[in-house]
Formats: C-alpha cells, sequence, structure tokens
C-alpha cells in the first residue's frame, strides 16, 4: 500500500508531512519530487517527520511523501569490501563517477554492484535444510577474504534448488528453499534494518585479546575480541594516527572503517590515502579487506547519524560468516553532534550542552552491539567497536565522554600535554584502563610462561612510583632521593621512552609482534633486577643509567626488528656484563 502525504513543513534535514496515516517508525520514505530519502523519526496521527539523508534545499511545500513499507536497511552480500560508502550505503565512488560531483540529490544508486559476476561454490544440496543464517556456499570476494553466502536469518527451508559453482550476479536466484508450502528465493544478497541487531545463538565471554602490535595497548590496555573501547582525546592528539594503526595491523579479519571527518579536508584525505594503503601482512591493497564508510562535512547530518548503524550492522553480518570485526568510528562526536542538530529541528527538549536526553541511550544502542558469539551459522565471530571521541578542549567531562564511558569496558586516554612531548601514542598510562585484562590474561599467559599479569603490573607499578616521585622530586630535587628511587625514575624513564613511546612512522616499530612486546618489557624490568642488585652493592644509578648498553636499551623497539625478536635476549646479557663489571663481578 503507498502511503502519500504532503510536504507541511521543512526545517534543514527534518520535513514534517500531513496524510501519511500508516507511516511507522523508522520507515524508509521517499521525499518530494526528486524522491530523497528519508526515515520516519516522528508519528503522531496522520503526521510524521522525517529526516532526510540528501540535501533538502529546493524542496516544497505540498510536495508528495510516499512510504517504502521498509525500514531503513543496507544491503549484505559479495561487493561490500573494497566499497566506500556514505552513512546510508550508497556507494560514494559509484555516485562521483556517475554524476561528477561527490554526492547529488536523488541520484539512485544500489549499494552492491549488479552486474558484477560473481564465482558462486555450493556448500549445500537439493535437499538438504537450511536453517536460518546458515552457509549455503562461498564467494571468494577479494584474494584476502572468502565472503560466505547466508541465508537470512529469517528464513529456513529445504533446499530444492540450487545453482552449481558458476558465475553468477546478486540478484540471480542462487537456491530455492521452501516451508509450508512456501517457496522462498535465495539471492546472493539480503537487506536488514541497520538499527536491528541481528540475531545470533548465544553471546560469550571475550575470551582473546585484539592484537593491535601496539604496546602500550595490548601489554598495558587491551581490548578483547569483541570488546569495546573508547579513544576520547583532544585535537591533534592521535585519535585518527591510532585508529587507522588498528585497521592495518590489528588481527580482526574485516575492518568496517566509519570516518567522521574532524577537519575540512580530513575524509577527502581518507578517501585518497585508504585506497593506497597495503595489508602490511599480505602486501595486498588493505581495502581488500575493509569497508570504508564515509561522512564529509558537505553530507547531510542525517546520513552521520545513521553511519555508524550502518557500520555496525554491517559488521555483524561478517561476524555471522565466522569472522573477526573490527569497526573503528572516527570521531563519534561528529555523530553525536549530528544527533543534537536532527534534535533541535525536532524542536525537542535540549539535555545537557543541547544534546538530546536519549544521547545515552543511542551510543548505548551502538556500543552493545559489540561481542563475541556464536553466530547463527554455528561459526564463532565477534564485532570489536573502537570509538574515539574528541571532546571540545580535551575536557573529558563533558557528555559524550562521559556516556560513551558506561558502555565501553577500556578507556585509552590521549593526553595533550604527552601529544605536546611527542610522546606517541600519547595514551595516558594513568588515566587510561581495560577491563579485559582478566579475559586475555589466559591467552598471554600461554605465551609467556604465565608471566603476563605479573610484568604488566610491575612495569605500571614503577610508572605510578615515577608520577609520586615526581612532586618529591619538585621539592627537593632528584639528588636528594635514595638511590633506590632514582632507579624507578631511570626505569620508569626506559619503560617510557623503550616501551610506551611507539612511532608509527617507523617501519620497524609500528608493530611489535606479541614475542616482541613481552621479551622487550621483561628485559627492561630484568634490567630494573640487575641494577637494584648493583645499587645494594654500592655501585651509584648514575654509573648504571650512562652505560651505552643502557642508553640503547630505550632505541631496541626500533633497532630489533619483530623477526629477530630473540636479539632481545642477547641484548639483555651484554647489559648484565656490563653492570657486572661495575660491581667488579665481570670479567
Ligand atoms: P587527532 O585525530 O586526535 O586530531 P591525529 O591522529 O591526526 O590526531 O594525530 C596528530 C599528529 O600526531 C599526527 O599527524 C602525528 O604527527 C602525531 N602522532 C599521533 N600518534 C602518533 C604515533 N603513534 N606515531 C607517530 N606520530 C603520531
Ligand atoms: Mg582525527
Amino acid at each position: 500500500m503507498t502511503k502519500i502525504g504532503r510536504i507541511t513543513k521543512i526545517s534543514g534535514p527534518v520535513v514534517q508531512a500531513e496524510g501519511v496515516a500508516g507511516l511507522e517508525m523508522h520507515e524508509l520514505t521517499m521525499v518530494g519530487n526528486e524522491e530523497l530519502i528519508g526515515e520516519v523519526v516522528r508519528v503522531e496521527g496522520d503526521l510524521a517527520t522525517i529526516q532526510v539523508y540528501e540535501d533538502t534545499a529546493g524542496l516544497k511545500l505540498g510536495e508528495p511523501v510516499k512510504g517504502s513499507g521498509m525500514p531503513l536497511a543496507v544491503e549484505l552480500g559479495p561487493g561490500l569490501l573494497e566499497s566506500i560508502f556514505d552513512g546510508i550505503q550508497r556507494p560514494l565512488t559509484v555516485i562521483r563517477d556517475a554524476t561528477g560531483d561527490f554526492v547529488k540529490r536523488g541520484v539512485k544508486a544500489t549499494a552492491l554492484p549488479r552486474d558484477k559476476k560473481w564465482h558462486f561454490v555450493p556448500l549445500k544440496k537439493i535437499g538438504d535444510y537450511a536453517s536460518p543464517g546458515s552457509i549455503i556456499g562461498k564467494v571468494q570476494e577479494t584474494p584476502l577474504l572468502e565472503h560466505r553466502i547466508l541465508v537470512p536469518p529469517n528464513r529456513e527451508g529445504k533446499i530444492e534448488f540450487i545453482f552449481e559453482e558458476g558465475e553468477y550476479k546478486i540478484e540471480d536466484c542462487i537456491a530455492k528453499l521452501s516451508r509450508d508450502g512456501e517457496i522462498y528465493e535465495l539471492k546472493m544478497y539480503h537487506k536488514w534494518p541497520v538499527r536491528k541487531p541481528r540475531p545470533y545463538i548465544e553471546r560469550l565471554e571475550p575470551s582473546e585479546p585484539v592484537i593491535t602490535g601496539q604496546r602500550i595497548i595490548d601489554m598495558f590496555f587491551p581490548v578483547a575480541k569483541g570488546g569495546a573501547v573508547s579513544i576520547p582525546g583532544g585535537f591533534g592528539t592521535g585519535k585518527t594516527i591510532t585508529s587507522h594503526q588498528l585497521a592495518a595491523w590489528s588481527d580482526c579479519e574485516v575492518i568496517v572503517y566509519i570516518g567522521c571527518g574532524e577537519r575540512g579536508n580530513e575524509m577527502t584525505e581518507v578517501l585518497i590515502n585508504f585506497p593506497e594503503w597495503k595489508d602490511p601482512r599480505s602486501g595486498r591493497p588493505l581495502m581488500e579487506r575493509t569497508v570504508l564508510i564515509a561522512n564529509t562535512s558537505n553530507m547531510p547530518v542525517a546520513a552521520r547519524e545513521a553511519s555508524i548503524y550502518t557500520g555496525v550492522t554491517i559488521a555483524e553480518y561478517f561476524r555471522d560468516m565466522g569472522y573477526n570485526v573490527g569497526v573503528m568510528a572516527d570521531s563519534t562526536s561528529r555523530w553525536a553532534e549530528a544527533l543534537r542538530e536532527i534534535s533541535g529541528r525536532l524542536e525537542e527538549m535540549p539535555a545537557e550542552e543541547g544534546y538530546p536526553s536519549y544521547l545515552a541511550s543511542r551510543l548505548g544502542e551502538f556500543y552493545e552491539r559489540a561481542g563475541r558469539v556464536k553466530s547463527l551459522s554455528g561459526l564463532y565471530g565477534s564485532v570489536t567497536l573502537v570509538g574515539a571521541v574528541s571532546p571540545p578542549g580535551g575536557d573529558f567531562s563533558e557528555p559524550v565522554t562521559v556516556h560513551t564511558k558506561r558502555f565501553v569496558r577500556a578507556f585509552w586516554a590521549l593526553d595533550s600535554a604527552l601529544a605536546s612531548m611527542r610522546h606517541y601514542p600519547a595514551i595516558n598510562w594513568l588515566t587510561s584502563y581495560s577491563e579485559y585484562t582478566d579475559y586475555v590474561e589466559k591467552w598471554w599467559n600461554e605465551r609467556t610462561n604465565g608471566k603476563w599479569k605479573e610484568l604488566r603490573l610491575k612495569a605500571l607499578d614503577i610508572l605510578k612510583k615515577e608520577d609520586d616521585l615526581k612532586e618529591v622530586i619538585r621539592l627537593v630535587g632528584i639528588e636528594s632521593l635514595p638511590e633506590t628511587e632514582k632507579l624507578i625514575m631511570e626505569t620508569a624513564r626506559l619503560l617510557r621512552e623503550g616501551f610506551l613511546q611507539q612511532n608509527a612512522y617507523d617501519p620497524v616499530d609500528t608493530y611489535s609482534s606479541p614475542e616482541k612486546q613481552f621479551k622487550l618489557l621483561s628485559a627492561i624490568l630484568q634490567f630494573h633486577e640487575m641494577a637494584l642488585r648493583a645499587i645494594s652493592k654500592g655501585v651509584p644509578v648514575a654509573k648504571i643509567s650512562s652505560l651505552p648498553s643502557v642508553t640503547d636499551l630505550a632505541k631496541v623497539r626500533m633497532s630489533i626488528p619483530n623477526e629477530k625478536a630473540e636479539e632481545i635476549d642477547r641484548f639483555l646479557e651484554r647489559i648484565q656484563n656490563d653492570i657486572k663489571r661495575l660491581t667488579g663481578e665481570g670479567v
């Protein structure tokens, strides 16, 4: 049934229409003569309020508004990878090629290409039963990822017919399912509403870390596969670089990168740079396992509001194939601003700092979609959510940061003081935290002779003591400290410069394997023990710290590559010999 109403009011991206009785909340609507895409956000009798995902300039009162009978949904199937979409999954590259402009209004382009042929391999045969969400076949979508063709979560039936291996388009009916006398024609893709989490069999406790290769993250503030983490930080503290590092290096099989640019040209840079990036492990284009969602500042705010749900729905779809998926949203503050602007247009009562009272629940609806699950296909998969937050003035007590904290269990606090000292990543080790350490401890302990937890606590303790001692030093000067406390300062310096700092642009330092991370941290802490012994034999700290081998320890992160991590052991022997010489035990 088409319900045609008329526009009675236009306020920026928000439009009111009357005579639309029957339109439902979140229903996709076509607005105006150009049929701009909109979504119903409020219904009162035969009045509906619609947020429009395209530029409403030129729209006039009295123009028609039509419902589609469907909620705002995304297309899920081969063709997702390597794509660049806007917030409602319109393919930006296709639209740009079609119009010459970046995004034009009313341009209709399907999210997934219709003409492209994919090599489909059936994994079920006639007579098999296809349960909801099960895998019916596969397509090697890119050299980096096998796309498993799923029965939609709300469909099932006996396979009456299935194509043989061959080249097909996504609109082709690849199989027919029968159930209760009804036939369902299965295609290689299906649609799913963005605001509705995809179902799964069971949610599981997180148990494995996401290995990011970033030492402060993996060792001190880990995130588990299926976890949710926030990266808050003021302008220029490293949110985007950290998100990029995770996209390139983390051991997630699929990346969904949602960019909401902070600076005018930042997203344009992402759009140009990202396709050039290489997957560091295979050397192939990173895009072959990435879906990019871009919100540039010239796009309508409503599309930005929808983008994080579009992104997480795509992520859940890959999760349901049995993959670990990482979602990076940079920056969610830009998303929250879109929410605020739309709320203002809706003339809602503002809460803190003009944000709507449902800011927290909306953030919750996003972060709660993180998780590790047993999917309907029977395979295990995960969605890990990483949201950057850019609090104005770096003030972490503002609403977006505060509410985000309620839904994430790891917090990588970027610090402008560290950034201005060029200590990168500028993650503050005193204010950051992770509640995933207990979950990932087993994984690490199995690879570190059970030493991971002890080591990280010891290192964090030394850094905490350094912070306490700073105040004392300010008052009385370092010379009046006992030698053991001077050593704390020296070891803390080595931890900061030789372990915590990590240069994203250095080819060796940009990624540390778990083995190298562990060896590096143990080397610094073993140095600490050796030095303590030497102090007890009367050697002053100044003599120890001026040893060339000790000075070099801070550079090992760049001088010893991952493949030669065992050289760190030999490096430590060198330090040991040098210290022995100081105590007179050397040869
Ligand atoms: P934000 O997104 O928070 O505004 P960026 O991620 O753009 O900040 O980082 C700002 C600058 O900080 C970068 O251009 C880079 O020079 C530096 N930087 C941040 N993190 C690192 C890092 N891990 N290694 C080297 N430089 C970094
Ligand atoms: Mg940024």
